[in-house]
């Protein structure tokens, strides 16, 4: 099958003569004295233990923690982070009459420990004795109440990226504060206690308790540290020395195979590839059944969302493979980008997720070529492609002042844009310079931080390149480069005029910025590019051979640009569009829509090309068409012409779901499977009448013999069956959602209520987000999939009726971000000015830059919608066959 394609060896000819030698205004290298943050560094940790006693209810626990500590510079003070916790006593110990008056600092997240006499430089232990809370909202120590077929269980768990350890124990919460972690916890005899490194002993506490101790870790942040502890159970295997296991609540342990096998396979591999061999006894992949949605890299325990690491071959996709394969590429790829060097600050954060994001991918296209991941992945890009054509994108190195800043960073820019740029930059460097540059900077900066002009430093001594001049552009600015191509033949030979500018779906005053773009190019259809050139000026003239066949740019699409071709290229490259790889099919839709969206090219043009891939028949290319179906979509609610586009778009779609039938064809390809289910989700969304009636034929055959759905189909079927649920069929997705002991399952269930038409049942699943019936994850689904679906102004009017009740459960990352990410969906400037008005995501800094993005999607959706879908309406009306 074709791979995508590698331009690396063109590339490296064509720039090693271009390349100017000029160092780009980069960062400083890693100094601790010198890396941001809000900490005083007078005062540094070397050691904590740490020991916790959660209460027998499991809301509250007691804490005390000796911390061995360096005393730099002689003070009186002592500063460090506490949060929602109360600290009883601070004394140093062995230094009698050292005990400290202890003063909250509560907006700074911190406690002062003020001594009568100064501290003398040099070694000290402090001792503090401490209560704290275990929340419900998947933030510092936390529990999680899940089903089981024996009745409701609770567990614990931790969750502390980017600043939550200090609601766990009082510490220095600061990346840069390294320190080694030697962790105790009391829990009940039948609990299995999971933290960083092995348990070191146990000893029973009282008839039914006991304390599990720890070993120490290596020097790490204190935002990997790890404890979970509940009923549960471990599966275990080797490589390469290292125990790896998978930790399930009980019962579920079998689930985990494929998780463990694909980690043996990836521990290997990165202990190759990074040169430096995982450094910790153990590496425990820990399900859990809510809490937190996604999955968190601690070292040596990771933490995952079980829907994305357990695997139930009786109800899961096959498609899910992927998608747990690809999580674990990513945390396992942390556990040396990330804990063994870890970034000095949040202003680097790409330095983990770009990094991360990029080996995930590379990591699966290493093991299973056949997924085509790059190809498949092409949504992630997309977004972070979108974003950056806003005014309000963010440099991929972005200043980040405090703690809410920090999670404002956890976007689309610093994973998606990071990870398309490390994968041009590796083209660049060649992949073996790059590898090079990889293991000299781990080996450079381990159990210690780093900077972007560390990992710049170690890249260009191993490949020769000044990589900071050709990276500072993508990294230090925002935006995405406009390429612009004019094709003129001359002598019977092409001649490009192109020409570089920031792109923006709205006009905006944004400074003129310049690139330097490695762009190439050929003819559609030829397996290589023609040619590679390198655009650094704002113009450039390029000799691109015979006439004939139109030139196509950013050729295998690995390039990050959006191009713009003159007309009559557009044209002749729209027809020859089924003869290109799939690659730059999908480049040329998307990069068409998006100039669609910025009103530089006429509605005709992108969906004739869209008619021009009708038979396809590649998931990429439908999945990029139905991107822009959904979106259309969305924006045509309320508006007439809304049932004359769905009638259009699924006609559209009926030639790919013709192809591939209801069930699945023996040997058919597993992306076959997949875009199946998502044209069945979509017809059925689109309202397909005789779809639906097949759809719900089968939901009714599901509920009297489950093993009568395929697995493949369970997801859009039971979401066709909530959509156009009356209450009995509500009732039922309810009660198997309560009834359903696998989060995969629960979620899916509780997703299709949200999505009802019917507006007393959207919410009623509105309402049931204030109960406990469902952990802050799913309630949070709800809250979106209702707004995604038919009733965006009834989930507000629910959010803002219900705004101190939902942030009490939820936590203060709901209370900063959620209105924004909710209003996101809107299409009206008026809620622009909503967002404006709405207090509480203006209390942080990082709340206010969320609100800041969301008002300006809104307002980029607004007049899309006031400007381009009459537009698209009259094309439908022209193209419509004659009713
Ligand atoms: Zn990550």
């Amino acid at each position: 099958m074709p791979r995508t394609i590698s331009i690396s060896a063109v590339v490296l000819i064509a720039l090693t003569i271009s390349l100017p030698t000029s160092v780009a205004r980069a960062e400083a290298p890693y100094a601790f004295a010198s890396t941001p943050g809000r900490l005083p560094k007078n005062v540094v940790p070397t050691h904590y233990r740490i020991d916790l006693t959660p209460s027998p209810d499991m809301l509250t626990f007691a804490g005390s923690e000796v911390v061995d500590i360096k005393v730099l510079t002689s003070t009186n003070r002592v500063v460090l982070n506490a949060l929602d916790m109360k600290l009883r006593s601070a004394s140093l110990v062995g230094e009698p009459g050292q005990s400290a008056t202890i003063t909250p600092t509560p907006a700074a997240e911190s406690v002062r420990l003020d001594f009568a006499h100064p501290l003398s430089p040099g070694a000290h232990k402090l001792s503090i004795a401490f209560t704290g809370r275990i929340n419900g909202f998947g933030r510092g120590l936390f529990h999680v109440y899940y089903p089981t077929a024996q009745g409701i269980r609770r567990m614990i768990a931790t969750e502390l990226e980017p600043a939550d350890a200090r609601r766990v124990f009082p510490c220095w919460d600061e990346p840069a504060f390294k320190a080694s972690f030697e962790p105790s916890i009391t829990v009940p005899r039948d609990f299995l206690a999971v933290s960083n490194m092995p348990i070191a002993r146990e000893q029973p506490v009282g008839a039914n308790l006991k304390r599990v101790s720890f070993g120490a870790t290596p020097r790490m942040s204190t935002y990997l540290f790890v404890l979970v502890a509940g009923n549960l159970e471990r599966l275990t295997g080797d490589a390469d020395g290292v125990k790896v296991g998978v930790v399930a609540v009980r019962g579920k342990r079998e689930q985990g195979r494929f998780a463990l096998a694909s980690a043996i396979d990836l521990l290997r591999y990165y202990n190759d590839y990074f040169g430096v061999k995982y450094p910790l006894p153990k590496l425990d992949l820990i399900a859990v059944p809510g809490g937190v949605g996604g999955a968190m890299e601690n070292w040596g325990g990771i933490v995952f969302n079980e829907s994305i690491l357990l695997f139930d071959p009786g109800t899961s996709p096959d498609a899910l493979r992927r998608g747990i394969f690809v999580v674990l590429a990513h945390e396992m790829a942390h556990q040396w980008f990330g804990d063994l060097v870890t970034m000095a600050w949040w202003n680097d954060l790409w330095l983990n997720e770009g990094f991360a994001s990029w080996m995930q991918n590379k990591a699966a296209d290493r093991f299973h070529p056949d997924w085509h991941v790059w190809l498949n992945d092409a949504a992630q890009k997309q977004s972070a492609m979108d974003t950056d054509a806003r005014p309000t994108a963010h440099p991929i190195q972005q200043a980040v002042a405090d703690e809410t800043e920090a999670q404002s960073v956890f976007d689309s820019i610093t994973y998606s844009k990071s990870q398309a740029f490390l994968r041009e930059l590796e083209d660049y460097l060649g992949a073996e310079q790059f590898r090079t540059g990889i293991r000299r900077y781990m080996a450079a900066h381990a159990y210690s931080n780093a900077t972007t002009a560390d990992l710049w430093s170690a890249l260009t001594a191993a490949s020769g390149k000044q990589v900071a001049s050709i990276a500072a552009p993508y990294t230090e600015q925002p935006g995405i480069p406009l390429v612009t191509s004019d094709a003129h033949c001359a002598d019977g030979r092409w001649r490009l005029a192109l020409a570089q500018q920031r792109f923006l779906i709205r006009p905006s005053k944004a400074a003129a910025q310049l690139w330097q773009i490695p762009i190439a190019f050929g003819a559609p259809g030829a397996g290589e590019p023609a040619g590679v050139i390198l655009l650094k000026d704002k113009t450039m003239s390029v000799a691109a051979g015979r006439c004939g066949a139109p030139v196509k740019l950013n050729f295998g699409y690995t390039g990050y640009y959006r191009v713009e071709y003159d007309t009559a290229s557009d044209s002749a490259l729209a027809k020859t569009v089924e003869t290109m790889a799939p690659a730059d099919r999908v480049n040329l839709l998307s990069d068409d829509w998006a100039l669609l969206e910025a009103d530089r090219v006429p509605v005709d043009r992108y969906f004739g090309l869209v008619a021009n891939v009708a038979d396809d028949r590649n998931r990429a290319v439908w999945e990029r068409v139905m991107s822009v179906i959904a979106r259309v979509d969305d924006l045509e609610r309320g508006l007439p012409g809304r049932s004359a586009f769905q009638a259009c778009a699924r006609t559209r779609l009926k030639p790919p779901f013709a192809r591939l039938g209801w069930d699945r064809r023996a040997g058919e390809s597993e992306d076959d499977t997949i875009l199946r289910g998502k044209l069945i989700g979509q017809l059925g969304a689109l309202g397909d009448s005789s779809l639906i009636a097949e759809a719900r034929r089968r939901f009714a055959a599901f509920l009297k013999d489950p093993r009568s759905l395929d697995a493949n189909l369970r997801g859009p079927v039971i979401f066709i069956a909530g959509r156009y649920a009356d209450r009995a069929t509500w009732n039922q997705l309810r009660a198997l959602g309560r009834k359903a002991t696998g989060t995969e399952q629960r979620v899916r269930y509780y997703v299709a209520l949200a999505a009802a038409i019917d507006p007393a049942l959207a919410k009623q699943a509105l309402a049931l987000t204030l109960t406990d019936e469902v952990p802050s994850e799913i309630a949070n689904g709800i809250i979106m999939e209702v707004a995604a679906g038919e009733h965006p102004e009834m989930a507000l009017a629910f959010v803002k009726a219900n705004f101190d009740a939902l942030s009490d459960k939820r936590g203060p990352y709901f209370r900063s971000f959620f209105m924004s990410s909710l209003m996101s969906h809107f299409a009206d400037r008026k809620y622009a000015e909503e967002l404006a008005r709405f207090a509480p995501v203006h209390e942080t800094p990082g709340g206010r830059i969320a609100a800041a993005r969301a008002a300006e999607e809104i307002i980029e959706a607004a007049d899309f919608r006031t400007h381009q879908i009459a537009a698209i309406d009259a094309w439908i009306n022209r193209h419509s066959p004659a009713a």
